[in-house]
């Protein structure tokens, strides 16, 4: 006897997404979510709700933030960021090795699905406060990332889980998927342990949506190498890589850059895996305005190589591979104001100082006189004749160091000088499970499994060795969507 029609297993943004979309056909959709309700959400509830999309300008905005008024628009430069610089970007930051159909897709469907979102509930606003710098009284986006969800990654995952509620689906918390029910014909339902039993679930079909396997400290090591088990998990502690090992056991093909992980600076004191009560405030995201150095006291990578939504993500692996895997942000007073909210959290691990000869000697863990020298060989090749822009790259640039910054070096000469102490922070894997256009999980011999469909996190092939920020929600929704209305169509 079939019980559900689509079960759709994962709780966070892809999987509430998956089923809303099954909900529109079909009657019985169950969400199956591994957290105790208190802990649900997965990394989506982890996230500033940050969404990339494709935009046209204000007009397309209007579509998403309905109650953008008349003086935002005229206080505000959204500019646009068109299907060509969202494809442009995917495909220059994963060096040329994102899927072109799935890519095309997540491009296209970027603005479409978040409109199905606003329609179905859920809210946008502009993320003013985290995308945008006022200049001469006008606030102007950079970095083609412009929308974030109401109340962030809490409020999207609070939002979609009422609206799927109201819609009918039902949602058991602390049922943790165990394997997939399959034969020769497909899949048929989900083995869960829910409440310490163990129960055969049986369906039309099932979405996968259970996230990466970032917090597997076994997995990282095996997969993404030595050193891997000493990164911090910043999100969810559940996301362990169930959904594809069950697939990977009936059958499906593992795809993707299994090695490589969206992975970025984050606080050296903070704890093994995510609090909600931080959320993403143990991340330093600031670096381009300061400076980089590690335990020997060297600088060991370009800051300023590109706007932060387009380096962030691959740095944290480059501090892993630092001495005693952490470093510093160095800034001065001149860019205090500067710095992002998560600098002024109570839980940061900081040195202040009014000289630089005073701060080196504060720093834990670290060559103090190598530091010092190396602080101010940096400061001895800034080119100041080139004026500061947060704004654009504005090329200001050193010249003749080891390595040089590109953009945004500005002398480290005012006081207050602070030193802010970070390691490296995992958020999520890049490599998974093989879908095709319609969401269909792949086998190894390249034909769709019936019955068994992925969105999210934990589908490979989409993001390569580095990732344009706030573009993992939107892959969720996109193939969330996808993936729930294939499934119930197969229903
Ligand atoms: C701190 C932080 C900040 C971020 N900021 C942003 C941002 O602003 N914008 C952006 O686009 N991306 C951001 N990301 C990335 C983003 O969180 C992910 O790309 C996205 O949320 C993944 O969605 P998902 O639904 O695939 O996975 P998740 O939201 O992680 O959901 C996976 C779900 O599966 C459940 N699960 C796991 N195993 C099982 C099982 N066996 N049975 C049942 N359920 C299971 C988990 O409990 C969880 O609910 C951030 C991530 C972190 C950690």
């Amino acid at each position: 006897m079939v019980n559900y029609d689509v079960i759709v297993v994962g709780g966070g943004n892809a999987a509430l997404c998956a089923a809303l979309s099954a909900g529109e056909q079909v009657k019985k959709v169950l969400v199956l979510e591994r957290a105790p309700e208190e802990e649900a959400g997965g990394n989506s509830r982890f996230t500033a709700g940050l969404f990339r999309l494709a935009y046209r300008g204000p007009e397309d905005l209007k579509t998403l933030i309905l109650d953008l008024s008349a003086d935002e628009i005229a206080n505000t430069d959204f500019g646009a960021y068109t299907e060509e610089q969202f494809f442009d970007d995917m495909a220059r930051v994963t060096e040329y090795r994102c899927d072109p159909d799935l890519t095309e897709i997540l491009v296209k469907q970027s603005l479409p699905t978040a409109q199905w979102m606003r329609k179905r509930g859920v809210r946008f606003t502009a993320a003013w406060g985290r995308q945008a710098f006022k200049i001469g009284g006008k606030f102007k986006f950079w970095g083609g990332l412009t929308v974030e969800a109401v109340g962030g990654g809490p409020g999207l995952v609070e939002s979609l889980t009422q609206i799927a509620k109201k819609a009918g689906i039902e949602i058991w918390y602390g049922a943790r998927a165990a394997s997939l029910v399959a034969d020769d014909s497909g899949v048929h339902g989900v083995v869960v342990k829910h409440e310490g039993k163990t129960k055969t679930l049986s369906s039309r079909s099932v979405v996968l949506a259970a996230g990466g396997f970032q917090a597997n400290t076994e997995w990282r090591t095996r997969y993404m190498g030595p050193g891997w088990e000493l990164a911090k998990v910043r999100g969810t502690r559940f996301n362990t890589g169930d959904a594809i090992r069950m697939s990977l056991d009936i059958g499906a093909a593992a795809h993707g850059n299994w090695s490589g992980c969206h992975a970025v600076a984050w606080d050296r004191n903070a704890p093994e895996t995510g609090d909600l009560a931080v959320g993403d405030g143990f991340q330093k995201h600031s670096y381009p305005w300061g400076v980089y150095i590690n335990a020997d006291g060297r600088r060991f990578v370009d800051e300023g190589a590109d706007f932060r939504n387009y380096t962030y993500a691959k740095y944290g692996r480059v501090i892993l591979q630092q001495p005693k895997q952490f470093a510093w942000q160095i800034f001065d007073g001149k860019v205090k104001a500067q710095l992002r909210d998560e600098y002024r959290i109570k839980q940061v691990t900081k040195a202040t100082a009014n000289t630089l000869e005073e701060l080196v000697a504060k720093l834990d863990d670290t060559n103090g006189e190598n530091a010092l020298k190396e602080l101010r060989a940096y400061n001895a090749a800034v080119r100041t004749d080139i004026p500061f822009n947060p704004n654009v790259k504005d090329g200001r640039c050193t010249q003749g160091l080891a390595i040089n910054k590109s953009n945004w070096a500005n002398t480290l000469d005012t006081p207050p000088f602070e030193a802010y102490a970070v390691t490296c922070g995992i958020t999520f894997s890049f490599g998974g499970l093989r879908i095709n256009t319609e969401a269909q999980v792949l086998s190894s011999d390249g034909v769709p499994i019936p019955g068994l469909y992925a969105a999210g996190e934990l589908v490979g092939g989409i993001f390569w060795f580095n990732y344009p920020g706030g573009s993992g929600l939107t892959n969720g929704s996109v193939f969330g969507k996808i993936a729930g209305a294939s499934a119930a169509q197969a229903a």
